[in-house]
């Protein structure tokens, strides 16, 4: 069942248009990788579904028109963006950082949540009174992902998790994604410039060029399709 469709979706900043009319659908816990050019709108995509950039044209989640909403209201549907950079509060500390992600949710509640995040990093619960600017880049992204996830969110956008990290660091973090996926049947849009690393735990991915969907398909295929790997993963 297609959890979040959109329909003719465009966007961009002032008057310069990004996206032109995007059409796609993500079925209930599934994980697509959006991939593209330095400047094919992956971000502004994530952008205007979050609702964090005006956007034109009919986004539908969980059956519901969200086109419309703030970005609050994005949030409250449902929707949880993990932005490039990472977004934490560096004058935090990791367990602060982590709470703040709760704030429309019942103590209780997130205190049970925040047990099954830390569950799968480890490392921020050996650091969850350390001021969140400390954390090395891989833990600040695992705290950016455990705050989106407090959020309970059926689908999670993340813009490039690996940015900056150490290739080791970048396949654990894929794994976890991958893990968390299995364990709670999490729906996942991803922007990931390492893209074999992305399309190995995906179902589908995409290509986007300057604004617009030029390819979907599955990993599977994407990885066999020559164009793909010579732009995107790097064979010859
Ligand atoms: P990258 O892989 O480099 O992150 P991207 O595919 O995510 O690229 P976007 O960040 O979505 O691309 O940018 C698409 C276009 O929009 C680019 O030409 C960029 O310069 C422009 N753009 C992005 N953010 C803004 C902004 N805040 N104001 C004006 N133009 C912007």
């Amino acid at each position: 069942m297609s959890l979040l469709t959109i329909e003719g979706l465009q966007a961009g900043y002032g008057a310069r248009h990004v996206l032109h009319g995007i059409n796609l659908s993500m079925d209930d816990g599934q994980i697509l990788v959006v991939l593209g050019a330095n400047g094919a709108g992956k971000t502004t995509l994530l952008r205007a579904i979050s609702g964090t950039i005006s956007r034109t044209g009919s986004i539908t989640f969980d059956g519901k028109r969200i086109d419309q909403l703030s970005a609050r209201r994005v949030v409250a549907a449902g929707i949880a963006h993990v932005p490039q950079g990472r977004g934490t509060f560096a004058d935090l500390t990791v367990d602060e950082n982590i709470r703040l992600g709760a704030y429309l949710r019942s103590s209780a509640d997130a205190k049970r949540d925040r047990e099954r995040w830390l569950a799968f990093f480890p490392r921020l619960r050996e650091r969850l009174s350390q001021q969140a600017g400390s954390l090395s880049g891989g833990e600040q992204q695992m705290l950016a992902i455990t705050r989106a996830l407090m959020v309970q969110p059926r689908l999670l956008l993340l813009d490039e998790p690996s940015l900056g990290l150490a290739p080791l660091i970048t396949r654990d973090l894929v794994n976890t994604l991958a893990e968390i996926r299995k364990e709670t049947g999490m729906t996942v849009l991803i922007v990931e410039q390492n893209a074999n690393l992305a399309l190995a735990i995906a179902d589908d991915g995409m290509v986007l060029e300057s604004g617009s969907v030029v390819l979907r398909d599955s990993a599977a295929n994407l990885v066999g399709n020559d164009e793909v790997r010579r732009i995107y993963l790097g064979y010859e």
